[in-house]
């Protein structure tokens, strides 16, 4: 019998959170599917996603693999290509690509090919990542287009603070400026901007997160947005312990019970893709159980359904959850990490990162079920 974690991909989420997104804008959807689609798998998400208008990644494989499984959509490479024999499978299965530098346009300069080329000319609008300079953009627009390869142009830029309170008047200003000029399609929103920023939406908006049903948001949640979790990640309780008051948990005895405790064991750990640094010292309510100084734990986790928090170091293929309260759960209790009945933002705020960086470090050795 194989452990017992397993990740539960929704497809029918995924497909709801496409409709949402629509909902929000009249633009096509380049559904933006990098990093293995968010971990949640590239073709198990292309399957979901067949009525986006285009699909977003970074590795020319995976593009390749996507196009011969029948997608006719546009494929767009979102750091574009990283040699010339790139720029020939580009051109065989027609795909796009990003341009976002000059040794990138010597490349196409030295590329034989003709007329097959669609481009997506990056802006740096103050993001400072990738993409041309303001004062470059007209030049590295000129130099692409007297490319002999090069059919169609898009300009697009990239936001920096589209989910967070500073908005995106400043990027989105310069980039309408620098565009002004170009009659050509135009992308520059993501998530946050889609859901947000109806005036940066243009021909094409990128939608990632919230495709895999989590607010781009820190202070709306995603069911306010109407969105469905699409990754669950659930194991079970394979061990229990009793603790005496002075009683320490796991490596380097970081939780320390004060009184007599009921603390689960499951089976799922950091090398599944449970982040390590998934302790924070809470201050608690009075009355309730304070951790000692160097105290370890916090973060929300649902055992049968119910609400916990973890305690302790998360190990490489376990942790702990306090079941003090839970009497009746035990060995071979569900443990709910994050997904349906627990969103996965409010599991990445406790562990001090962010709802992507869990999905994407789903382990491979987790198995997945749809
Ligand atoms: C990842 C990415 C997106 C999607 O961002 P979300 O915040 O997940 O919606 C859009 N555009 C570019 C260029 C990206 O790299």
């Amino acid at each position: 019998m194989p452990r017992p974690i397993q990740a539960y991909i929704d497809q029918d989420a995924l497909e709801h959170n496409l409709h949402v997104a629509r909902s929000h804008t009249s633009a096509r959807i380049m559904a933006v599917i990098k990093a293995n689609g968010y971990g949640h798998g590239l073709l198990r998400v292309a399957e979901a996603l067949t009525a986006a208008d285009g699909f977003a990644l970074l590795d020319i494989q995976d593009a390749i693999r996507l196009r011969e499984a029948g997608y006719h959509q546009t494929i767009l490479l979102l750091e574009g290509f990283f040699d010339a024999a790139d720029l020939e499978q580009i051109a065989e299965y027609e795909l796009t690509s990003v341009i976002h530098s000059d040794w990138q346009i010597a490349l196409l300069d030295a590329y034989p090919g003709r007329g097959t080329l669609d481009v997506w000319l990056k802006i740096n609008s103050g993001m400072h990542r990738l993409g041309f300079t303001p004062d470059r953009v007209a030049g590295a627009m000129e130099a692409v287009r007297r490319h002999a390869a090069v059919r169609e142009i898009t300009l697009m830029s990239h936001f920096a603070t589209a989910d967070e309170a500073r908005g995106v008047s400043e990027q989105a200003d310069l980039y309408h400026d620098i565009v002004q000029g170009w009659r050509v399609p135009r992308s520059l929103a993501n998530s946050a901007a889609l859901l947000r920023y109806p005036a940066t939406h243009g021909d094409w908006v990128r939608p990632g997160i919230m495709l895999y049903g989590a607010s781009p948001f820190a202070e709306v949640s995603a069911q306010q947005l109407g969105l469905k979790p699409a990754m669950t990640l659930e194991s079970r309780i394979i061990a229990v312990q009793q603790l005496r008051s002075g009683d320490e948990i796991g490596y380097g005895g970081l939780f320390r019970a004060d009184r007599l405790m009921r603390v689960g064991i499951v089976a799922c750990g950091y090398a599944d893709g449970y982040p390590r640094q998934s302790g924070r010292v809470e201050p608690e309510a009075p009355g309730t159980h304070r951790p000692t100084p160097g105290g370890y734990g916090g973060a929300p986790v649902l055992v049968d359904g119910q609400k916990t928090r973890l305690l302790g170091r998360v190990s490489m293929d376990m942790l702990y959850v306090d079941l003090t309260a839970l009497p009746q759960a035990g060995v071979g209790s569900v443990v709910t990490l994050w997904g349906e009945g627990l969103p996965i933002e409010d599991v990445a705020h406790a562990c001090g990162t962010i709802s992507y960086e869990l999905m994407c470090a789903l382990a491979a050795r987790v198995p997945v079920r749809v």
